[in-house]
């Protein structure tokens, strides 16, 4: 059901910038826009054709005055963003005009948007589904082109559709074992038990495999949580100077970001390092004459990814094995730097203390071992296969949840058909399975669950 009220934001972030957008969506959203804009023909929005632009004033419709100069857009529904009438009013991209334009236009009627509200009025309107919606605010927060294009495929719908193939043969399955129990006499079992118990087998499998790129997927989403450690002067912050580098599409190509921004993430092939307490790395040598083995143990807890940077020229130190003994259960990558000096520390002798570790052999000074460095870790991302870019995968911890409750389901309808179970046991077990996964797209979703996702959103958006 379309929505009764109109709703009104600003757009575009705040702060000066060449444009500024405030959006209206909704059954008023064009006769408000009117109400508040002046073409200098006289032509009025409601005349003018779909999706086209029209140039004027916003005037304050108490003072009388102009407010700004601006572009409206019309966008009526259902082909809009929201489903609804969208006008999209662009101005000057400065906070005052841009409140001013919104203030006109809640005075004649909008109200202000809820974060999130114009993407969760396009899943209302069944515009998109609730995944769909999810990865809007992906998009937003993308860090990496691999993250952006997963992001744009959920968009698109790849997982709704994978998630939908599945949902529809376990409707399928629960049918026939429905018609089974309701009419136990009629000779309905073209479909026998073994069949039934093959597709949903398949179908367990197919979930499993969307599973197995869960963690993959919540990397390339939120980033790997990366610790570089070490001895003070071992070249740690060096290397995260390398790595800032190596990232030229993030440092070098746009003046004026923030360093304090950027420096939290390093792009590693499409994968988004975030790196942790860079404080601590940055800290000058002199002034930490010990390594401080609380901060490190904190450190190291935190991260998804360990790299344990070595003087290679060094013998190792008993700090060095310290180090060693804490990241003992973690992910980690040896770097033995300034091999320019020397090889006095060997792979070998590394893998007595981590013996799991790949070991990398670099000298900062001389430029190399970074491509192998960054190399390894995306093997470890990547478990040594690249990801098909066409493949639906979960970066969501709420589709994982879903996906995983569907699965063990799935597993618990196995086991009752594997038993010579009633059917009516398995029918209860591959309902839930059907529910679960409908909470991905938004099916079977609950209001208040729905409410929680949106409220993460930015107002606006
Ligand atoms: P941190 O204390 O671990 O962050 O170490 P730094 O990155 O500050 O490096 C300490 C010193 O080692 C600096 O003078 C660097 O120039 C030097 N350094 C870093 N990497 C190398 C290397 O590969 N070879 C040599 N010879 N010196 C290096």
């Amino acid at each position: 059901m379309l929505s009764e009220t109109t709703i009104a934001a600003i757009s575009t972030p705040i702060g000066e910038g060449g444009i500024g957008i405030v959006r209206l969506s909704g059954p008023k959203a064009i006769d408000i826009a009117d109400s508040i804009f002046i073409n200098i023909k006289g032509r009025k929005i409601k005349d003018a054709p779909n999706w086209s632009i029209l140039y004027g004033h916003i005037k304050d419709p108490d003072a009388g005055r102009d407010i700004d100069e601006v572009l409206v857009s019309v966008m009526r529904g259902p082909h809009s963003y929201t489903g609804e009438d969208v006008v999209e009013i662009s101005g000057h991209g400065g906070m005052l005009p841009l409140r001013r334009v919104l203030e006109a236009a809640i005075r004649e009627g909008a109200v202000l948007a809820q974060p999130g509200e114009f993407t969760k009025r396009a899943f209302l309107n069944g515009r998109i589904d609730l995944a769909q919606a999810e990865s809007v605010m992906d998009i937003i927060s993308a860090k990496t082109d691999v993250a952006l294009t997963s992001s744009i495929m959920q968009l698109e719908g790849k997982l709704s559709r994978s998630i939908e193939k599945i949902r529809v043969v376990l409707l399928d399955v629960l049918t026939h074992i429905e018609a089974l129990i309701d009419y136990p006499e009629e000779d309905v079992d073209e479909l026998s038990t073994r069949d039934m118990r093959q597709k949903l087998a398949d179908e367990y499998d197919s979930i499993e495999k969307l599973l197995a790129t869960a963690d993959t997927g919540r990397i390339i989403r939120e980033g790997l949580k990366t610790a570089i450690i070490g001895r003070p002067n071992v070249g740690k912050s060096s290397l995260l100077n390398a790595l800032l580098k190596a990232d030229r599409a993030i440092v070098t190509d746009i003046p004026g970001t923030t360093r304090d921004i950027i420096e939290d993430y390093v792009n590693v092939n499409g994968i988004a390092l975030n790196i942790i307490d860079t404080a601590g790395i940055r800290e000058a040598a002199d002034e930490i004459e010990r390594i401080g083995i609380e901060r490190t143990r904190d450190t190291v807890y935190r991260a998804d990814l360990v790299i344990f940077v070595l003087d290679g020229s060094q013998p190792l130190h008993q700090d060095d094995r310290v180090i060693a003994s804490l990241i003992s259960s973690k992910k980690a990558i040896v770097v033995l730097n300034k091999s320019d000096l020397g090889r006095i520390v060997t792979e070998a002798e590394v893998n007595t203390v981590l013996p799991d570790a790949p070991v990398i052999e670099m000298s900062l000074k001389e430029g190399y071992g970074l491509d192998d460095l960054e190399g390894t870790i995306t093997d470890m991302v990547y478990h040594g296969k690249a990801i098909a870019s066409d493949e639906a995968m979960i970066t969501n911890v709420r589709h994982k949840e879903a996906l995983m409750s569907a699965a063990e389901a799935l597993q618990r309808c196995l086991f009752s058909i594997d038993d010579g179970m009633p059917m009516d046991l398995v029918s209860i077990d591959l309902k839930d399975a059907i529910e679960a996964l409908g909470l991905i797209s938004g099916k079977t979703v609950e209001d208040e669950v729905v409410d929680r996702i949106f409220e993460r959103f930015c107002v606006g958006k």
